[in-house]
């Protein structure tokens, strides 16, 4: 990477309620803990680290907030992708809850950082998720999840949604029924990055912008890290750049564990007309049972429709007209307002479909893979990074990943993610 990478332009940057600037790199920097990446994972693990008394700078490509951390949808959710009971079908009870028990304390640490760092206007809500169903075989699906959730992990506060009370709190009449889960919620996701980022700095962390890692190697017993202007010399490497990870050659060792699969999202104009205020009135974060799955939520007065983007390394136009067209499908009253904003960005798929954390070697950590789930996910993280950093290893059940999972197919990995993606369309086409 040799140009500054571009502007993100979406609802997110729009609405922020500030903009702070960092300078770059320059010169020589000498630090404990060397964090590349400016988004939620590297910045809480720079506030765990400050918390534990040891002093990391952060070093960031582009901007803060640059990555998904900035251009996400802010649904924040205790989940991964792959179920509790699959989890304890594939290897046991114990291991299940492990991961429950860490799903939920990192939407709760969301909560906690909102409030020790101040950051009131991420406008974080614990509005709950709705999760729609799309036919009868998803709403039974839903049923039993809800039945195994009560008797193998005793969460009894997830609640059944007959097709009525969807459409009371959507305003669309596409679903047969949901499932609430209170364990989640919504946040404004640039306004909370840039908060923890004003946090941090506020707590004496040196935080670059436009400083992008360009090569790093052993230099006795420290790490040598080089930036276009200056080196920083670190006791230890943090590596937070998840889907962003092939920027320089310098993180390609974790991006070779990663597919890249755009995600994108559409926002309305205003919708300030009574005719709408029923639209997704209860303001929870709302998803749909489908394979290729669509979420929507409220951002203020206007609707949020994300899903699916454009293949490959570019946005495209194609992929949110699709997103509209589906948009229109459930809520047919927005067939005729604006799309105002239109952007995407990279999420980091696993072939497991959870999030890998380890160490490189004894100087090198690094937590990537959340699966599009990643807004607390990835926050979780850096408190579990900043542990690992200062020599532990936190019983993080199947997230703990003692060896480089490296992808088989890492040469073909799009050609892989569009056969796939195919595939879950023409599954979800026939309704199966
Ligand atoms: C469009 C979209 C919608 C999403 N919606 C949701 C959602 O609603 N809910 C949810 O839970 N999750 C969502 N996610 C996922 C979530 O946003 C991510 O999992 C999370 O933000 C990952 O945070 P991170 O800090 O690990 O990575 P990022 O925020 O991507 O940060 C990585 C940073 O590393 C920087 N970087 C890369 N290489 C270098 C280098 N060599 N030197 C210095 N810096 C470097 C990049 O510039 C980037 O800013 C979404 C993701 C996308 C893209």
């Amino acid at each position: 990477m040799t140009a500054p990478l571009p502007e993100i332009s979406s609802l997110w940057m729009d609405t922020a309620a500030r903009a702070p600037r960092f300078p770059a790199q320059a010169g020589t920097t000498q630090c404990d803990v060397a964090i590349i990446g400016g988004g939620y994972t590297g910045l809480s693990t720079a506030h765990h680290l400050t918390q534990a008394g040891l002093a990391p700078v952060v070093l960031e490509a582009s901007r803060i907030g640059w990555g998904a951390s900035g251009r996400n949808g802010g649904v924040v959710s205790a989940k991964f992708r792959i179920s509790s009971a699959d989890i304890a079908g594939t290897y046991d009870l114990a291991m299940a809850r492990r991961m429950a028990q860490i799903a939920n304390e990192s939407v709760e640490l969301i909560g906690e950082l909102v409030d020790t760092c101040n950051i009131p206007d991420a406008g974080f809500m614990m509005s709950g998720n709705l999760k729609c169903a799309h036919n009868a075989v998803s709403m039974d699906k839903l049923r039993a999840e809800q039945q195994w959730l009560a008797t193998n992990m005793g969460d009894t506060g997830l609640r059944i949604q007959s097709a009525a009370e969807v459409a009371e709190e959507t305003g669309s009449r596409d679903f047969v029924g949901g499932l609430l889960n209170p364990h989640g919620g919504l946040i404004h996701p640039l306004n909370f990055v840039r908060g923890l980022a004003e946090s941090v700095s506020r707590a004496g962390v040196p935080v670059f912008e436009q400083s992008p890692v360009r090569a790093m190697r052993r230099d006795g017993e420290r790490m040598l890290l080089e930036t276009p202007s200056g080196t920083v010399s670190a006791k230890q490497v943090v590596i937070a750049t998840n889907a962003y990870s092939d920027l320089t050659p310098a993180t390609v060792q974790v991006q070779r564990t990663l597919v890249p699969f755009r995600s994108a999202l559409i926002a309305t104009e205003p919708l300030t007309t009574p005719a709408f205020a029923k639209l997704l009135a209860t303001n929870r974060s709302y998803t749909e049972t489908r394979r290729m799955m669509r979420w929507f939520r409220r951002a203020g007065d206007r609707i949020l429709f994300g899903g699916r983007g454009a293949f490959g390394k570019a946005d495209s136009a194609a992929a949110t007209d699709a997103l509209r067209r589906k948009m229109v499908a459930i809520f047919p009253e927005l067939a005729s307002v604006q799309v105002t904003h239109r952007w995407s960005g990279l999420v980091g798929m696993t072939l497991d479909s959870v999030p890998h954390v380890g160490r490189l070697d004894p100087y090198v950590s690094y937590a990537v893979g959340y699966n599009g789930a990643g807004v607390a996910m990835s926050t979780l993280m850096g408190r579990y990074l900043a542990r690992i950093v200062q020599g532990e290893t936190p019983e993080l059940g199947l997230l703990w990943a003692p060896h480089l999972k490296k992808l088989p197919f890492y040469p073909v990995r799009e050609p892989a993610v569009r056969m796939v993606a195919g595939w879950y369309q023409f599954l979800d086409a026939i309704g199966r």
